[in-house]
């Protein structure tokens, strides 16, 4: 592999020097006070990316599967009822967590390409007339499959039920990337991670927490102790950790908060936005389709592209990977062999997106795929040469 080359995967993703510089530090104690005067600021910065006012920010040294753990195990009890929707790789793992630690799951059954179906999930709270659904569960962004949901579409369905359950969501390949709105959509729990939107090394959970959902936390019934919300807010009050915190991936995150704000969260968004389209106007031209279904559930961090009937999908980034040193994501579970992904998410630009879409043409080319060599990467060219100098405006 060469190190030189990003990485196409949909995270962890590209860390940029200023990040990897910021997360080589020597040893602080913790129990001192330079060390809350890093936290502290960093925990309130948090809100400004979950665009919360009154949900508190909360980080384990874990990944985003912890984040998952922390949500359910703090707020729910054995036998309790979630609802939740599987639509690829990720919603099926939480569901599979949520199964094995003993929570009653009412799974809503979707194809894989479409989202979370607000409207499912609409009828299934109304239907619940007695409230024994605790929490509904959603996937904001399926990393598998390239699909946005809808949490907003949601929210107004829990709404519209009149149905006091909580609403945890997963955003850890959209938050930084996408808009993401705890606040505004009602989010309880929003669960996340270090290493895809934030740009650091895989390393820590990072999720957000409502106050209904720290209310939960009394009469929970699970068991945690490394998770517990408790130790942690109370901690965290006084800009301290329950045990020893990962004090490297902590610098790294003041930093990467700092690149965020400097750029601008919506300056953020518009670029995934931008660098995505270029994607899909590549796969336009190589005359292949996403395996999201409509284009409002195209996801801005990654696609999820189909190779054609007789092709495996696998060999595929197997071979761009031998041949010329270049991740891309592989297809999981359901679609493994039938899509593979580009991740465009974290720290990239538009000729490190060009290059992703060169070489995997060229691994296509090599494997006889029926495209022509420069068709996907000029389309590309095409779109990202014609719209740079709005962008460059729209950002400034
Ligand atoms: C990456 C990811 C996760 C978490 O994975 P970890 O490897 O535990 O960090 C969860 N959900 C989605 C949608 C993801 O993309």
């Amino acid at each position: 592999m060469s190190g030189q080359n990003p990485v196409f995967i949909p995270g962890p993703t590209n860390i940029p020097d200023r990040l990897r510089h910021a997360m080589n530090v020597q040893t602080l104690d913790h129990r001192a006070p330079d060390f809350v005067d890093v936290f502290a600021p960093v925990l309130e910065d948090l809100k400004k990316v979950f665009k919360t006012e009154t949900g508190k920010p909360i980080i384990f040294p874990a990944s985003g599967t912890g984040g998952w753990e922390s949500a359910i195990t703090n707020t729910l009890s054995p036998g309790d009822k979630v609802l939740v929707a599987r639509f690829g790789m990720f919603s099926h793992r939480w569901i599979d967590m949520c199964q094995r630690h003993g929570l009653d799951v009412e799974v809503i059954e979707c194809e894989w390409g479409t989202g979370a179906p607000a409207d499912r999930y609409g009828e299934a709270l109304a239907a619940d007339t007695d409230h024994t659904i605790k929490a509904v569960l959603a996937t904001h962004n399926e990393t598998a499959t390239g699909v946005k949901s809808d949490i907003a579409a949601l929210r107004a369905a829990i709404d519209a039920a009149n149905h006091p359950a909580m609403l945890f969501v997963d955003a850890v390949s959209s938050l930084g990337s996408m808009d993401f709105r705890m606040d505004e959509w009602g989010v309880d729990i929003c669960v996340s991670g270090s290493q895809k939107g934030f740009m650091l090394s895989t390393g820590m959970a990072i999720v957000c927490v409502s106050e209904k959902a720290v209310a939960a936390t009394e009469t929970a019934g699970l068991s945690r102790c490394f998770f517990d919300y408790r130790d942690m807010l109370k901690m965290n009050a006084t800009g301290g950790f329950p045990y020893t915190p990962p004090l490297n991936l902590i610098m790294g995150l003041r930093e990467s908060l700092d690149m965020i704000f400097e750029e601008g969260l919506e300056n953020i968004f518009a670029r995934h936005h931008r660098l995505a389209e270029g994607v899909r106007k590549a796969v336009e031209a190589w005359g292949m389709s996403l395996c999201a279904k409509t284009p409002d559930l195209f996801s801005d961090s990654v696609s999820a592209i189909v190779v054609p009937e007789g092709f495996n999908s696998t060999a595929l980034t197997d071979h761009a990977y031998d041949t010329y040193g270049m991740s891309f994501g592989v297809g999981l579970g359901e679609v493994a062999g039938k899509v593979f992904r580009i991740g465009h998410l974290g720290s990239l630009t538009d000729a490190m997106v060009l290059s992703g879409l060169a070489t995997i043409e060229m691994a296509m080319k090599d494997l006889n795929y029926p495209i022509t060599l420069g068709s996907g990467v000029a389309a590309a060219q095409e779109y990202y040469r014609t719209t740079a100098a709005a962008a460059r405006a729209q950002a400034a």
